[in-house]
């Protein structure tokens, strides 16, 4: 027997008609690329991105087709997740900080012809339009008079705006067509395309804004500087829409300065992003003795988040630090780690202990560990196992690639290692190749890292396993410093001695001037394992 209620297909232009009908007057501000401040309303808002949608109607992009873009988080781009997805096309939001080999293989792979970009990216496509065959229109995000000169045929997303009607009915969809497509940075082999559906964007929506979620609402003012090219935001768009949150979005402005100007002016309460953005923005609070008065909560994943930088935020701005794992492929929030009843009940050392693991997962998503046989392992917040998950807004495939191996039946293989406590508290251990293996014991980098950054003079820092002619691996810590302050190697060993046991201590501490990132900021650990092969073995 079939329920009785109407049929109504979930679709990312829902969010849109829902934001400009009901909230009006809420406001969305935005750091232009090419200088200045742009705000206007969720009204007006709407309003373009059905002008938009006619654009991508007069240059003949039809259902299914992708069109790229190539963006900061702007007012524009926001537009765009409306007015492409929801005319029916698919929007591939491209990550600027790929190597150019890789734009080249991702925009071919989803035979785009369509590309919206940002001013600073057009010198990047001249260099490689020719490798793009199918390119047809490449439509710059600026003001008429900004218009840069180019050996390529461009358009302007403001001239194209103007002359289109802002009448435009927004289609009904099946809701399991493609809405979005983003593809992961993987390390090794080509990038891959994890296709996201009208379905899975809006119930992901639902429950991330959900009190013990993100807890975002009409009244909130939220700023994602995780960028929109990166798991759509991590779904923060299409959350601020549904609940009429103000939206701030940062542009190009990643830097410490930057952020804090936008964070101050704007009142915002809630920040999003990974766990470097914030070394900058507080070791620029920190240098310039400022405070981020209207921050209330700050979520951090990406990577796991310092104890140092939970109690910071904490003690010297009275933000809490959200702490969340997910992936690209789960659109991406997994699990959560908010305030509840347990949490209060801890005592503020406990309670950061706590804020440490990557929390529980929200309602939707299924968690379990398994051996490497497929066996589930116990709860106990002891036992490591391979990290599986399960829920409407995970991938069940990859865009064009047969094959499945990351899946076992419903569950898919996030090719991390972690543990599960009895509370349901997720603690993520390692990436699977990123774990230390000496003695035929696993040494998490991501603890070493995590005590070894609270030292003052750490700026940054990173462990890797590197070959060991006895103990087949052995940990590596390096050190990036603060500017202007020193630290030794001994100090360095003396200052982990009493907060790891013996056999986690690294065999050796080397300084270095920086350390090389993925182009979402995590450490690119491949890489300093091949630049340190030889420490203990020459
Ligand atoms: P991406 O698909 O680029 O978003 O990367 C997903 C991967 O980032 C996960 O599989 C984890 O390895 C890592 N990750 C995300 N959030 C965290 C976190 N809070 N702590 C540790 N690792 C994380």
């Amino acid at each position: 027997m079939h329920g009785l209620m109407m049929d109504t297909q979930l679709s990312i232009s829902s969010f849109i008609q829902h934001a400009e009908t009901v909230h009006r007057n809420a406001e969305i501000v935005s750091r232009k690329p090419e200088g200045g401040i742009f705000r206007y309303t969720y009204a007006e808002a709407g309003k373009r991105s059905r002008q938009a949608a006619n654009v991508l109607k007069k240059l003949g992009v039809k259902a299914g087709d992708r069109v790229a873009t190539l963006a900061w988080n702007t007012h524009r781009h926001f537009e765009l997740y409306f007015a492409v997805s929801g005319s029916g096309a698919v929007l591939h939001t491209v990550n600027p900080r790929l190597f150019p080999e890789q734009i080249i293989f991702i925009l071919n792979h989803a035979e785009d012809a369509v590309l919206f970009l940002d001013i600073q990216f057009v010198p990047l496509i001249e260099k490689i339009k020719s490798q793009l065959p199918l390119l047809k229109h490449i439509i710059v995000m600026v003001d008429k008079d900004k218009m840069p000169q180019s050996s390529l045929s461009l358009q302007c997303y403001e001239e194209l705006l103007a002359a289109e009607s802002d009448r435009f009915e927004w289609p009904v969809l099946d809701e399991q067509s493609a809405s979005s497509l983003c593809y992961t940075s993987g390390t090794t082999g080509h990038p891959k395309g994890v296709m996201y559906s009208h379905r899975s964007t809006v119930v992901h929506a639902l429950a991330s804004v959900a009190g013990d979620a993100l807890g975002i609402s009409s009244s909130s003012v939220v700023l994602p500087v995780v960028p929109m090219f990166h798991v759509n935001a991590w779904g923060v768009p299409y959350a601020a829409a549904a609940t009429g949150a103000k939206l701030v979005l940062p542009g190009a402005g990643m830097d410490g300065a930057s952020i804090f100007e936008l964070v101050d002016n704007e009142k915002a309460q809630l920040l999003l992003g990974v766990p470097t953005v914030w070394l900058a923005l507080l070791q620029f609070c920190e240098k310039e003795k400022k405070k981020l008065h209207s921050v209330e909560k700050v979520v951090i994943g990406g990577s796991a988040a310092p104890m140092s930088m939970i109690r910071e935020f904490q003690e010297k701005h009275d933000a809490f630090v959200i702490h969340a794992w997910g992936m690209t492929e789960m659109s991406p929030m997994g699990t959560l780690n908010t305030m509840n009843p347990y949490m209060a009940s801890l005592s503020q050392e406990e309670r950061y202990k706590l804020q440490t693991k990557q929390g529980r997962p929200i309602y939707g998503v299924k968690i379990r560990i398994v051996d490497a046989n497929g066996n589930e392992m116990p709860h106990d917040g002891k036992t490591f196992g391979r990290l599986q998950v399960s829920g409407p807004w995970i991938a069940k495939s990859y865009y064009k690639v047969e094959d499945r191996s990351a899946w076992q039946g419903d569950w898919f293989d996030t090719g991390d290692v972690a543990t599960i406590d009895a509370q349901g508290y997720m603690n993520i251990v390692d990436r699977a190749k990123d774990v230390i293996k000496s003695g035929g014991e696993w040494i998490s980098s991501i603890d070493v890292e995590n005590i070894a950054i609270g030292h003052p003079a750490v700026a940054e820092c990173a462990v890797v396993g590197v070959p060991h002619p006895k103990w087949d691996e052995r940990p590596l810590l390096l050190v990036v410093k603060k500017p202007g302050q020193d630290v030794t190697k001994e100090e360095m060993l003396a200052y982990l001695s009493d907060k790891i046991v013996k056999w986690w201590m690294p065999d050796e501490v080397l300084f270095v001037t920086d350390l090389p990132h993925t182009p979402t900021g995590k450490l690119l650990k491949r890489d300093l394992r091949e630049t340190y092969k030889s420490v203990f073995s020459s």
